[in-house]
Formats: structure tokens, sequence, C-alpha cells
């Protein structure tokens, strides 16, 4: 039975997938028969371009606060290539965002799979009307959109878009990734037979040795430290080959890239193993993803390298509170420990989606362990896995049990506030410790005027004194401000009470707008930014699509521009404390010249 489901799964195509389908329904109550299904479209999908791929991005590589769940497609860096569908489907989600995918296209396809194409420029015509028309609808440029199966049906090979650089996207790309569709979880795409040219191994750039028990050293310090390396061929050596000197139990980590053919582009790897003395301690392997472990990036990655240098390495060892599923292996989460006088030797494997592989090896020297005697003050300690709080006369917070990845000797400290501020600025531990889940966070701020209790909102305070917000959701009560936060730092409460700035950029007063395309505007909140943006045309709402990263909204000109013979906009743009502007211009636009 098993050879049978191989032979079809190797040689599954569209025109035997109802048969698939009738041999799967079969086997439904036999799980491991499906999940052997899902791991074998190759030959099934075409590629999303009709150009060369070439990534800038591949899967899994990290980011600054997840793990990349597609890979980024280079479209001769213009907006307008055309984009198809991978496969025969129908499209079952479009979302509209100002920010992340941007315009983004889902198409399920029968073989069980999602194909995601994000940062779209545009729809295509049959879509780009369907979402305009529910945009009306909701009078909201931002849609989230579920079609019904079979509403817009899509041929493999079919354009759907163009590509573009809509949302958080810093360049025109295409963000594609394949999702297995009954549970979302992105695969690595480059496991179906897409044209990519990469032989050309990961490169190695620091080993990182951390002392991880109390009286833990590296060469003989007791904090972590980035070792250089040198090359020959695909093997790395510590420069200088010396053996390393270390006590006790120490974790490794490594700061390492993959590279493809004719990109110049810092990739990620999809394999590290660590061997010591030949066995292996630890495996990781990311060939699929899932959003609800995303965020365990912060705990896996050298969280306090990306703050300070935007380095992002690898850790090799897991702490207690990531569970992470990539992964596949671990000795002791990950720890070596070394006895004093023992040598131990490490080998690091680099292995990129193509096989191509890196090998770091080094030595191990084990030295006594230290006597621990730190004298930090340290405010409480704090465990992952349980609920923990923490209160004084000032603060309260507690922290849920998926707050923390490792134990904290948690630290506090306030000082006054500046005259901006309705608190004392309130030192939690170190904004170089992630957190995964959010804690409560309830601070003492006594005197805050009636009128300014829901201008209220909590700001981080860096080192020289500059201000950002963190976040604008603050409850204010009997003298307290009520938050939450993801994050260690220094907070302080402060008031936004200055509405938004609108600068119109292509219209004034009275102006002729019959030669123009349509209206730009430029739209910024210096402090908890822009909540809310509605434009309107002789009291028709009208569709104003905002650019965020580029502070733009713009109405093109459509059907539902009142055919009126003298016309007033009026733009409404608020921040979320409620501070509110208001545009109003009049302007003109001869009916014959609409449609030329
Ligand atoms: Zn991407």
């Amino acid at each position: 039975m098993m050879f049978m489901l191989d032979r079809i799964n190797v040689k599954i195509s569209p025109d035997r997938f109802m048969f698939f389908i009738f041999f799967v329904s079969c086997l439904i109550s036999c799980p491991a028969y499906l999940s052997a299904q899902s791991n074998n479209d190759n030959g099934v999908f075409r590629s999303p371009v009709d150009i060369d791929i070439l990534l800038s991005g591949n899967f899994a590589e990290l980011r600054g606060s997840h793990f990349h769940t597609g890979i980024d497609i280079k479209i001769q860096g213009k907006t307008g290539l055309n984009i198809y569908a991978i496969a025969d489907g129908y499209v079952s989600r479009i979302k509209v965002s100002p920010y992340g995918y941007g315009n983004a296209l889902y198409i399920t396809h029968p073989s069980g799979y999602t194909s995601v194409y994000a940062h779209l420029h545009r729809f295509n015509i049959q879509i780009e009307e369907y979402v305009r028309r529910q945009q009306y609808a909701s009078k909201s440029f931002a849609v989230n959109l579920f079609p019904e199966t079979g509403l817009i049906n899509v041929k493999q090979g079919e354009v759907v878009g163009k590509g573009g650089n809509s949302g958080s996207s810093l360049g025109p790309h295409l963000h594609f990734e394949i999702r297995t569709t009954d549970n979302e979880k992105p695969q690595n795409p480059l496991r179906w037979n897409f044209d990519v040219v990469d032989n050309i191994e990961p490169r190695f750039h620091n080993l990182i040795v951390y002392p991880l028990s109390d009286g833990a050293t590296v060469n003989n310090v007791q904090r972590k430290l980035l070792f250089s390396l040198q090359k020959s061929g695909h093997n790395y050596k510590v420069k200088n080959n010396a053996p390393i000197k270390v006590a006790d139990t120490i974790g490794l980590g490594v700061y390492v890239n993959d590279y493809l053919n004719k990109t110049y582009n810092r990739c990620g790897v999809n394999q590290l193993k660590v061997f010591v003395d030949d066995a292996l301690t630890y495996f990781l392997e990311l060939n699929e993803l899932s959003f609800a472990e995303n965020r365990y990036i912060l705990s896996h990655m050298d969280y306090a390298l990306k703050v300070d240098r935007n380095i992002k390495a690898h850790k090799c060892f897991i702490d207690e509170g990531n569970h992470f599923s990539g992964y596949k292996f671990s000795k002791e989460r990950g720890r070596v420990f070394v006895a004093p006088g023992d040598r131990k030797h490490v080998e690091v494997h680099a292995i990129d989606a193509h096989g191509n592989k890196s090998v770091l090896s080094f030595t191990l020297l084990g030295v006594d362990p230290v006597n621990a005697n730190q004298n930090i003050p340290v405010a409480r300690v704090l465990k992952p896995g349980q609920t923990n709080h923490f209160e004084n006369d000032d603060v309260h917070l507690v922290f849920p049990s998926k707050s923390l990845y490792t134990k904290l000797n948690f630290t506090y400290s306030s000082e006054p506030g500046s005259e901006e501020m309705y608190s004392k600025i309130y030192h939690l531990h170190d904004k170089h410790v992630p957190l995964h889940q959010r804690f409560n966070f309830t601070l003492e701020a006594p005197g805050v005027p009636n009128h300014l209790k829901n201008k209220l909102y909590l700001a981080s305070v860096a080192q020289n004194g500059n201000t950002s917000p963190v976040t604008s959701k603050v409850r204010y009560d009997k003298g307290r401000a009520h938050t939450r936060v993801r994050s260690f730092g220094r907070f302080a409460l402060m008031v936004d009470t200055i509405p938004p700035e609108i600068k119109p950029v292509n219209i004034y007063e009275n102006k002729d707008m019959t030669s123009e395309q349509g209206i730009s505007v430029k739209i910024t909140d210096d402090a908890t930014g822009i909540d809310s943006y509605n434009g309107y045309i002789n009291g028709q709402w009208v569709l104003f699509s905002y650019d965020a990263k580029n502070d733009l909204l713009y109405y093109e000109f459509d059907e539902y521009l009142p055919q009126d013979s003298t016309l007033q906009l009026k733009l409404i743009v608020s921040d979320p404390k409620h501070n509110t502007s208001i545009k109003t211009i009049n302007f003109k636009r001869s009916e014959e010249q609409t449609n030329l």
C-alpha cells in the first residue's frame, strides 16, 4: 500500500488529480499517508514570473522579528512585471494593507497548497474590480477579503497581478509563499522544482561561544566571545586555530549566511548541525514554518547582537522557553559541558536548500570553572513556564507563562521623568533580553488632568532622552495607567494632543485638476501615528489608498467621482488618540476631458 501511494505521488499531475483525491480520501483515516502526500508536488507548479528567478531573500532567513515565510523574487527593480498563477485554483483571500504584505493575493490549489503573492502593485482587472467594489462597500482602503470558493477561478499561467512595492516592502520584489492550505504552514518553495541556480555554499562569518552556567568561562572571561574565522575552500577554522578554553557548560552560536548565484544578497541557511566528538548534539532544519511559532526567532537568534549591531546570528542551544519546532534533534538542548582537561572536537555544518555545505571546526579545551559570586542587584528572579509578578510602590508587572525564554535576574530602577512626561522613567530590566508574550504593565501616574486622560501613550526613552511611542493602548483609572508591552527597556507615560498634518501634493484651492490622474496628499503624525484616513468629494466617500512608508494618500479619479461642475475635497485624518485634522479644498475638473 505504501509502495502504491509513493508511485502515485511521483506521477501526480493535474489531470490525475481527481483520482488522487479519491485515493487519498480512501486513506483519510491514516495521517501518515497524508503527510507523505503533502511533501511531493513536483512538476505541478510553474514559476510566478516569466524571467529568471533571482532571490533577494530565501525561506526562513532570519528577519528582525520572524523567520522569513517565503522567498523574495527580484522583479528587475521596477513595478509592473507580470505575476502568474503557479497552478489552477481559486482566489481564496485578498488582503490590502498600508503595511506588511501590502496588496496580497492568495490562490488555493486543488493539491492542498495555497500560493501567496505579496507587495503587488495591482491585481488583474477582474480581481481589481472585485476589490474596489468591496472597498467602496466598506468605505475602507484596507480590506481582508475571503471570496467564496469558485467566485474567482484562475488558470495556471494566468496573469493575476503586477509586481510592486506595496506594504512594508523596501524595494520592488515579489514576496512569494507556498502554504499547506489546511493549517497555513509556510513551506520552503525551493522544495518544488523552481529554477533557482545555487551552487554556492553558505559562508560562516563568526563563531560565538556563550558561558551558560554560573561558573562557566570562555577564554577566561565570564561573557560571550565572538571569534573571527579563516576559510579554506568549504572549511572554516577559528583564526590562528588555537583551542578555545572553556569552563563548565557553554553554548555555541554562528553568524552564517547563504549566497546564491547571480545575486549579492545575503540569504539564510536551510540546516545547521553541531557535532561534538562526532556525535550530533543539535540539528536545526527550516523547511516548514508556523505563524504561531515565528516569534521564537527572538530566542533562536542572538537577540543582543541583533539589537546592538544588527547581526542576526543563530544560537545552537535552545532556551528553556523556546518551543520552536525547527529543532529536529538536540542533546541537552545543545548545551556542551567540558570538564577540566577535556578536549572536544566540534564541527558545525551549515547546509543550504540545494545541499551546498560548509563546515566550521574547532577545539574546546576544558579549564577549571570560576567561583560565581556576582553582586548584581537583583529585584526578583523570574522564571519561564510560570506566571511571574513584580510589584512595588510605582509599578505592578504580570508576566504570563509564555513571556520569558530564560530565567531572569530581573533588575528594576526608576528616575524622575522630564517635563513633558506624566510618570517617572521606569527601567524594566534590559532591552537586550527578548520577550515572547506581552506582560501587563500598571504604573503610578497621579496628576494626569482629566482632559488628558484619553491622550496617554507609553513611550520608550533612549539613553539620550529621545522618546518614541511603544503603544497608544493605555487605559487610565484612579491615578494608575494600565497597558501591555512586549519588550524590556526604559518607559514613561506621555500625551499626544497634536493632530496629524495634511499636506497637499498636487492640489490647491480652485485648481483645475482636469489634466491630473488623481489627488495626492501627504499625511504625517509626530507621536502616535496615523490611525484613520477618509476622503470625500462633494460628500461622497472616495477610495484614497494609503502608502504608509511614503506617508502618501492617493485617489485615482474613478467612476465614483461626482459629475458636478464644482468639486470639494474633504479629508479627515486621525491618530489613535482621537486627534483629528480636517482639510477641505475646492477644485475643478471638466467632464469632457475626464475620459481622455
Ligand atoms: Zn519577503
